[in-house]
C-alpha cells in the first residue's frame, strides 16, 4: 500500500482488526520512510460500479470520493468516525445491490440524502436545502463543496 504522504510503496501494517461489525478489516499502517501513519479498510467488493453523470459522462465509481464527500458534509457533527464509515459502507452496499452496474449520479445523491435523513437531521437539512437549489447536481463532490461548514459547536 502506497504511503499517501511520501509515495513510498513499502509500508508496514502495525495492527489489523475487524471493524463495522466484521464487515471490514481496519489496518493501521506505518511508513518507515517518512514516519507517516494512516488507516486502510479492507472490504468485499461485490461488483464494479460505473457512475453515469448528467452529461452522460461515465466514470468508475470511487468509494473514496463518496467517503470524502460524506465526511465533509458531516464535519463537526457529533458522529463517530466508525459510524460514518459504517454509513458509507451501507450506501455502497445499497448501490451494489441495486442490480445495475451503471448508476446515475443523481441516484447516488438521493441515496446519500436518504441515509443522512436517518443519521443526522442537521446535516440532512443543510444537505437537502443546497441540493434543491443546486441546478447542476452533476458531480456529487462538486455539489458537496457548495455546503457551508457547520457552525462550531461548544462542548460543555
Ligand atoms: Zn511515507
Amino acid at each position: 500500500m502506497r504511503c499517501p504522504f511520501c509515495g513510498n510503496t513499502d509500508t508496514q501494517v502495525k495492527d489489523s482488526r475487524p471493524a463495522e461489525d466484521h464487515v471490514a478489516i481496519r489496518r493501521r499502517r506505518f511508513c518507515p520512510s517518512c514516519g507517516g501513519r494512516f488507516t486502510t479498510y479492507e472490504r468485499v467488493q461485490l461488483r464494479d460500479l460505473v457512475v453515469v453523470k448528467k452529461n452522460g459522462k461515465r466514470e468508475d465509481f470511487d468509494r473514496d470520493k463518496l467517503a470524502r464527500s460524506i465526511r465533509m458534509a458531516l464535519q463537526k457533527r457529533p458522529i463517530e468516525a466508525d459510524r460514518i464509515e459504517q454509513l458509507i459502507s451501507g450506501i455502497v452496499r445499497r448501490l451494489e445491490s441495486m442490480g445495475e452496474a451503471d448508476i446515475d449520479s443523481a441516484k447516488i445523491g438521493e441515496i446519500v440524502m436518504d441515509t443522512m435523513a436517518r443519521i443526522d437531521t442537521v446535516a440532512y437539512v443543510r444537505f437537502a436545502s443546497v441540493y434543491k437549489n443546486f441546478q447542476a447536481a452533476d458531480d456529487f463532490e462538486e455539489f458537496v463543496k457548495e455546503l457551508r461548514p457547520p457552525e462550531p459547536k461548544e462542548e460543555d
